[in-house]
């Protein structure tokens, strides 16, 4: 290889996309070096990864819990400043944003995009906040934005090489979750543990609680909003329980273009990081001998209204996005907790909806403002309802 090694930093390393971030930086040594790491409290685990891949510099919220000294080779750097520093450096070709929630990575995602940095984003909720902002914000320097997300990887994957204009629509599709099949009485009453049971994926458990209420295929109907600059009455969901195909793209000649493969995000993160080169895959590819069939469903909204909910966020647009990730981020944190079934998490998430007056998106501030105006209805609400 002839090529400089990507220099990558990740914000969020030890979550699930982090970890599987740098299973993809194991199998390509020779593409790609670990720059900057952050993670908020899982100091021994971000300890070992700083020494396995000789990283320079990286933050951490929580030290206390460590039992491992901070390796010498690795400059510690304040946190929360630390996630925007890295984000910013001129030396990095790509930042990987893999922060849960919609408030942690909000600044860093500005200070790289406005660095011009490219930015691998994983974390969906800060495009469905930011949005127009985040949009315009990169186009003025020149910044990219790529999906970690498999449905958008896919359409991604499909549109490479093929004109804008010769779309029709954008087909999302979804697993269902574990609900799928399941009554919308036996729905409002399920646990965490219950949700948190996905039957295709593998993944942390803020987004296998949205994939359980179809909140994160709401907010990927956003993001693909945003990604790639279509109406929203031209993307679509459609439930495929299989998660075989990853998404689709309809061309205006009625062609259908689908990206297939195993459920592995470390196909996305690894498109992501190489882009446009495709590398090897450590991880299996896909058995089609195997397949005894491909279904795809309609997705309900009644039994499911956090789709619906999210769809409606889109469409209004201003500050409405940001509310509902704020709401979501609150009252799932709730619900993981063991505190409430899921009827009630739902239910939490709609009323501040209802109760949240929609402004429209003039700045970052505002966005981070009615992020908080979410979480803190949600808390008020379900504070008083215990
Ligand atoms: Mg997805």
């Amino acid at each position: 290889m002839t090529t400089a090694p990507k220099r990558i930093v990740i914000l969020g390393a030890t979550g699930s996309i982090g970890t599987q971030t740098l299973d993809v930086v194991r199998t390509h040594p020779d593409h790609f070096e670990v720059v900057g790491l952050t993670c908020n409290a899982s100091a021994d685990l971000l300890i070992d990864q700083i020494n396995e891949f000789n990283v320079p510099a990286a933050c951490l919220s929580d030290m206390s819990r460590a039992t491992a000294e901070w390796p010498a080779i690795c400059e510690r750097l304040p946190y929360p400043e630390g996630l925007e520093q890295l984000a910013a450096r001129d030396d990095v070709d790509i930042v990987v944003v893999a922060t849960i929630g919609g408030d942690v990575g909000f600044r860093p995602t500005e200070a790289a995009l406005r660095a011009g940095n490219t930015v691998a984003l994983a974390s969906k909720e800060l495009l469905v906040m930011g949005g127009r902002l985040f949009r315009d914000l990169a186009d003025s320097t020149g910044a990219q934005i790529l999906p970690i997300d498999s449905e958008h990887s896919a359409l991604w994957q499909c549109l490479v090489g093929e004109d804008p204009g010769s779309v029709r629509r954008l087909i999302l599709t979804a697993s269902g979750g574990p609900f799928r099949e399941t009554d919308a009485a036996a729905i409002r009453d399920a646990t965490a543990e219950e949700a948190l049971k996905h039957p295709n994926w593998v993944m942390g458990p803020k987004i296998t609680t949205d994939s359980a209420s179809l909140m994160n295929k709401g907010f990927e109907v956003i993001e693909a909003h945003w990604l790639f600059d279509l109406p929203y009455d031209r993307i679509e969901v459609i439930i495929h329980p299989e998660s075989v195909v990853h998404s689709m793209v309809e061309f205006h000649d009625g062609s259908l273009k689908a990206q297939l493969g195993t459920p592995d995000m470390r196909h996305p993160i690894q498109y992501a990081l190489a882009y446009p080169e495709r590398l090897d895959a450590a991880h299996s590819s896909l058995a089609l001998d195997e397949l005894q069939q491909l279904r795809f469903e309609t997705p309900d909204l009644e039994r499911f209204p956090l789709l619906r909910a999210a769809m409606d966020a889109g469409r209004a647009g201003g500050t409405a996005p940001a509310t509902l990730c704020g709401a979501d981020d609150a009252a799932v944190e709730i619900f993981l907790r063991g505190d409430l079934r899921f009827g009630e998490m739902v239910d939490a998430v709609l009323d501040a909806m209802a109760a949240t007056p929609m402004r429209p998106l003039d700045s970052l501030d505002t966005a981070l403002d009615a992020h908080r105006e979410g979480v803190e209805h949600v808390r008020r609400s379900l504070t008083a309802a215990s």
